[in-house]
């Protein structure tokens, strides 16, 4: 039931400003309550393989929003070559934005792109640190961080993603990686930055493994997460802050992991490709 008075502030603040639309969200006043709401994402990575697919994707995932979805954010994550396609087949009813960005803004770097490239066709958003780009692609606190300062000194947004392997988690260091990863990836950010970061906590051991985090696990670390942002900035930073939780959740288990207090929204990988299914985790129900 946590959205339950969350509604009833929202439809109070809401009531003051212009009528609510997903996209209408960047254009609203900022109050500590109206930063936390919940947030739905998809993080398509290296999907769907052609333009017509994405289309259809997209389009069907935007009418999963209806008047009966919970008042939230959504945005889908999706590859470079899909953003503007993207953009127009959802009409306004999700936020699309970027798998990655560089850091640097223009010169010698063959198969980047900038966030002023994003900016200038209407993207706002970019995910930044994601596991398989620190994995796969090695690219370090530094670099996430230079995405990071990137994005937001052009006025954008960006969702921080952080998170232990199973081996850091069997010893105990969720916290301990999740403090290092903030730490460095949010250098140089201020609290009034903050408004424009949100952070997916995302335990490797969970993604793509179909091993949701229980929403207990999720949950401490979340908190822990939340106090880490209180030691970096304050407190009130970190209550107005998002954090979402990502890694395979799914209908079954979108409604548990929303109804913990510091989880505000997931980051979706793998059902964010099945329409159906992302449009119930749209439609998370409150328990
Ligand atoms: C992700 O890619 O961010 C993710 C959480 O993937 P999945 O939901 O498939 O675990």
């Amino acid at each position: 039931m946590k959205f339950a008075a969350y509604s009833l502030v929202a439809a109070l603040v809401a009531s003051t400003t212009a009528a609510f639309t997903t996209t209408g969200y960047f254009a609203r006043p900022s109050t500590v309550l109206d930063a936390r709401r919940p947030f739905i994402s998809g993080n398509w990575k290296l999907n769907p393989q052609t333009r017509q697919e994405a289309v259809d994707l997209a389009k069907e995932i935007s009418d999963a929003v209806t008047s009966d979805t919970p008042d939230a954010d959504v945005a889908l994550f999706v590859p470079y070559v899909f953003l503007e396609t993207a953009m127009e087949a959802v009409d306004g009813k999700v936020q699309i934005g970027a798998e990655g960005v560089c850091p640097e803004m223009a010169g010698a770097f063959t198969g980047a792109v900038s966030a002023s490239m994003l900016k200038s066709v209407g993207v706002s958003w970019a995910l930044a640190g994601h596991s398989e780009r620190r994995v796969i692609f090695g690219e370090s606190d530094e670099y996430i961080n230079g995405q990071c300062l990137k994005l937001i000194e052009l006025g954008m947004s960006v969702m921080l993603c952080i998170g232990e392997s199973e081996l850091e988690y069997n010893q105990n260091l969720a916290g301990a990686v999740c403090a290092v990863q903030l730490k460095k990836g949010l250098a140089g950010i201020s609290k009034d930055d903050m408004s424009r970061v949100v952070i997916a906590y995302e335990p490797v051991w969970a993604i793509g493994t179909g091993k949701v985090a229980t929403p207990e696990i999720a949950e401490s670390v979340h908190k822990k997460v939340r106090d880490i942002l209180a030691d970096i900035f304050d407190q009130e930073t970190a209550e107005a802050t998002r954090i979402l939780y990502g890694g395979s959740v799914t209908p079954e288990s979108v409604d548990e992991l929303m109804a913990q207090p510091d989880i505000d929204g997931a980051l979706v990988g793998g059902a964010s490709l099945d329409a159906a299914k992302f449009g119930r985790i749209i439609n998370f129900e409150s328990v």
